[in-house]
């Protein structure tokens, strides 16, 4: 039985074989793109439950994949694989809404524990049923089954990122949480990154969830600690 179906998407032949090796042998189904234009048939056609996205590719660049993944498939798990330096900037900005990024060379084993790890945070493998479940507060309703997120009965699309924020603001409502916390609780106690990612990813979810983004109504900056949303309470 296999775990999940793993999308890799490298034109480098030694590279991508040694990863499908890999993830074969940890039980993980593999489909296999060397290019972006059949990485994002492979999406439509085959559903994979995570995406591992190679920065330099021949037709077009591992961001422009991303952000064309993203506009289909904004619940997509993608993780970006980069030589140090490409960009990285751009990588630790996690602009296009990645879940995680892995740095080559890595080490195998590394590579198959960050991809366990984020598909247990995303929890996108669609066999996976999730309980029917809401949470309400002011004009916000999260659908847990769905991971969807409304505001006066709009739909607000998520990342598969900015859900697995808004949920744990939605389990604490009025509670500070640290940075230090969110980046344990959303991008796992191993990851490596720039603490500044919080604060990107919480601007952005601002600009999603906030009628002034700029001046906060819900999701407030506690100045020195962290974050807070302020909501009602109101549960299920
Ligand atoms: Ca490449």
């Amino acid at each position: 039985m296999t775990e999940a179906k793993i999308l890799v998407v490298e034109d480098e032949i030694p590279i991508r074989k040694l990863i499908v090796f890999n993830l074969q042998r940890s039980n993980y189904e593999v489909i296999e793109a060397e290019n972006g234009k059949d990485a994002i048939q492979l999406v439509q056609d085959q559903s994979p439950s995570l995406v591992l996205l190679d920065i330099m590719l021949p037709d077009m660049d591992g961001f422009e994949i991303c952000t064309k993944l993203r506009e289909t498939h904004p619940d997509l798990p993608i993780v970006i694989v980069s030589a140090r330096g490409q960009d990285m900037e751009k990588i630790t900005g996690l602009e296009l809404g990645a879940d995680d990024y892995i740095v080559k060379p890595f080490n195998p084993l590394e590579l198959t524990a960050r991809i366990r790890s984020v598909l247990r945070r995303t929890n996108y493998n669609g066999k996976k049923q999730l309980p029917v479940d809401i949470i309400k507060t002011g004009p916000f309703v999260l659908e847990m089954k769905t991971q969807r997120l409304y505001k006066a009965g709009r739909l607000i699309k998520l990342t598969a990122r900015e859900y697995q924020l808004i949920k744990l603001f939605f389990d604490r409502f009025n509670e500070p949480i640290t940075r230090d916390v969110l980046l344990d609780e959303i991008w796992g106690i191993n990851y490596f990154g720039d603490p500044k990612t919080v604060d990107v990813h919480i601007r952005r979810l601002r600009e999603k969830i906030e009628a002034d983004p700029s001046n906060p109504e819900f999701l407030k900056t506690i100045w020195g600690f962290g974050y807070c949303f302020h909501g009602s309470g109101q549960e299920e």
